[in-house]
């Protein structure tokens, strides 16, 4: 491991790293590329040709592509070698979910298969459940899928009324209940289910196979998108679980569903990275042939900034991506070197980043919803015909905000962890918020001499921070412990908080980028710096006020608006131009190459 600073979960929002300590994309060695390589030829040759029929409910064609991927090797990148897989690290396994991430519903079958139908069996399992298991699972000689989600309990995930009851002779457990929304249900061979045993208050988790006499699959429900992902009901009716296949430890079902969670939602990240830049491939090349009034529509301001827009969003989520993705391997490593097994290390790597994990989901997700939103608009009337890529884009776009936690619960979360991780000692939120809001008038960090340009823009980002802390230090002291129920204003601060995180993600990025290669002569990565912090000023201005109005006292009000102002307040730059100049390159190109 390099010597470089890491943070821990939450910390960037008191403490600042260098550029040189985050991982950056530009960093991929070939062997990473040539897994990515060998993805994307997969999609080419087995996917896009066919995407009609396999992007259908008939089943059968998805069970046979996930055999081929199976085949190729595909499903076992995260798995140890041990275990039948290729054992490579995060951020290895983020770019493969990456590439994965523009196959529509084939992203989403894989991604259950590989993910929460296999690691749970990885991280959890022992040696007996991982040799039966997860060198099948690895191969995809049998596909998984996770039973969580009840009738009664969507969100509220522990409220499962699935029960496993010990037969008197201590040999199976018998399994009723029932799941719903089951991705993969209707071909997967084993199911990890949460399931109360006897009268717990808690969870347990069982592998099920199938075959299990009593387990009885619904037909596939009629989806908005992701049509060619199996999802349905599935029925328990005394089904005998073999005690065997209890996983993991009697009542610790709800921290397995939890950290698995954690893991699905920064895969989450990054397929969704994927599938945005091919909705601006698409775009772009629609772009570049599509004429009105005798010019291509990519010569338009109007569709310019479009283009623009989706290029800088998703460079800044790809730079949080891979940020987060090697501080998890480096954790995992300590994890390792302290003597932990490969699969707690990896789960216990992965949920120590659970306030980033919640950011890449929510902010990811609307990153592409935003970004196949705006393809279908640079489509026109054709952006609303089933023949176009992007119509298939849009619904299945949709999706993202609603599974792995809603994006609702995770903008909850981002703020609940952070507080949560503070107060257990990991960093010092609340005595840095407490001495910024006794100095209020003073807390903007001014221009110094001869700032540099990247000086000038982590200035900013100090600033913003500051004002976070100063509102989580407000609505502390105005709510207490009843903060929590309000909701609207831990919304206000998570979406301050998701901004910076990628703002300085961003930042960090293009000034490695220039560490390494040197100034980029023109100047396409600074007018993204540029337009993104110019925006999250304002960006952050908005929740920060919503907020500061919904806990301040009248005599307190004009203080607060004072300090938002000074804290948001970003230089204006010409944004017209530097969009124009970054939709120019990606014109030039006809496809996403940043
Ligand atoms: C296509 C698809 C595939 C899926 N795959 C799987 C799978 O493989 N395995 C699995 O177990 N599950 C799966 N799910 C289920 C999915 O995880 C749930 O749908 C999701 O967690 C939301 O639960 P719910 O649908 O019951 O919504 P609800 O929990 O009823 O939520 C309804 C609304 O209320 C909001 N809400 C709920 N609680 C709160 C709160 N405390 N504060 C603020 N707002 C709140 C939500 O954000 C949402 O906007 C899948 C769902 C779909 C649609």
């Amino acid at each position: 491991m390099e010597n470089r600073k890491v943070l821990k979960s939450g910390e960037f929002l008191v403490d600042e790293i260098q550029a040189n300590d985050i991982f950056i994309p530009e960093e991929f060695d070939e062997e990473q590329k040539m897994i990515a390589q060998t993805i994307q030829d997969f999609l080419d040759t087995e996917l896009y040709p066919n995407i009609d029929q396999i992007d259908s409910p008939d089943i059968k064609l998805m069970q046979r592509v996930l055999k081929k991927a199976g085949e190729l090797g595909l499903m076992g990148i995260s798995i140890p070698e041990e275990y039948g897989g290729f054992g490579q690290s995060f951020v290895t396994q983020m770019l493969a979910a990456e590439t994965i991430g523009a196959g529509h519903s084939f992203s989403v079958a894989f991604m259950a298969h590989t993910g929460i139908g296999t690691l749970p069996i990885m991280y959890y399992g022992n040696e007996d459940q991982r040799q039966r298991y997860v060198t099948r699972l690895a191969v995809g000689d049998l596909i998984g899928a996770y039973c969580l989600t009840e009738p009664g309990a969507g969100s509220d995930a522990n409220s499962g009324k699935t029960t496993a009851t010990l037969s008197e002779d201590g040999q199976h457990y018998k399994l009723n209940g029932q799941k719903m929304w089951i991705t993969n249900a209707g071909f997967a061979d084993t199911q990890v289910v949460f399931a109360k045993i006897d009268k717990d208050r808690v969870l347990s988790a069982f592998i099920v196979e199938r075959e299990y006499p009593g387990v009885v699959v619904n037909p596939d429900e009629h989806k908005m998108g992701i049509k060619g992902s199996s999802t349905a009901q599935i029925f328990y009716n005394d089904v005998k679980v073999p005690v065997g296949n209890l996983l993991g430890n009697r009542g610790e079902g709800f921290r397995i569903a939890l950290s698995i969670l954690h893991m699905g939602r920064i895969k989450l990240g990054a397929n969704v990275l994927g599938a945005s830049k091919k909705a601006i491939t698409d775009s772009v090349k629609y772009a570049n042939e599509r004429k009105q009034f005798n010019v291509l529509i990519s010569t338009f301001g109007a569709i310019k900034h479009k283009l623009a827009e989706q290029v800088i969003r998703t460079f800044a989520l790809e730079c949080a991506i891979y940020r987060l993705s090697k501080d998890i391997d480096d954790q995992i490593e300590v994890n390792k070197a302290s003597g932990m097994d490969k699969g707690k290390a990896s789960v216990e790597g992965i949920s120590h980043y659970a306030v980033e994990a919640a950011i890449l989901k929510v902010y990811g997700s609307e990153v592409l919803d935003f970004v196949i939103d705006e393809a279908v608009q640079i489509h026109g009337g054709m952006g609303y015909s089933a023949e176009m890529a992007v119509e298939r884009g849009y619904r299945d776009s949709r999706i993202n905000r609603i599974f792995e936690g809603t994006n609702e619960i995770n903008r909850l979360l981002v703020v609940d962890t952070a507080m949560k991780r503070a107060m257990k000692g990991d960093f010092d939120l609340f005595g840095k918020a407490e001495s910024l809001a006794l100095n209020m008038g003073n807390i903007a960090v001014g221009k110094t001499d001869g700032e540099s340009y990247f000086e000038e823009k982590l200035r900013y980002i100090k600033n913003f921070k500051n004002l976070i802390l100063l509102v989580i230090q407000g609505a502390s002291k105005q709510f207490d412990k009843k903060l929590i129920m309000e909701q609207e204003v831990l919304n206000n601060l998570a979406d301050m908080i998701m901004e910076v995180y990628i703002a300085e993600s961003l930042v960090l990025r293009v000034q490695k980028m220039e560490n390494i290669k040197g100034v980029d002569p023109s100047g396409i990565y600074r007018a993204m710096v540029d337009i993104f912090i110019y925006d999250a000023g304002d960006k952050i201005r908005k929740p920060a006020a919503d907020a500061v109005n919904s806990f301040s006292a009248p005599v307190f009000n004009g203080q607060y608006k004072q300090v938002i102002e000074i804290l948001t307040t970003v230089e204006g730059i010409n944004v017209k131009d530097a969009r124009r100049k970054i939709a120019d390159k990606l014109i030039e190109d006809n496809c996403y190459k940043f």
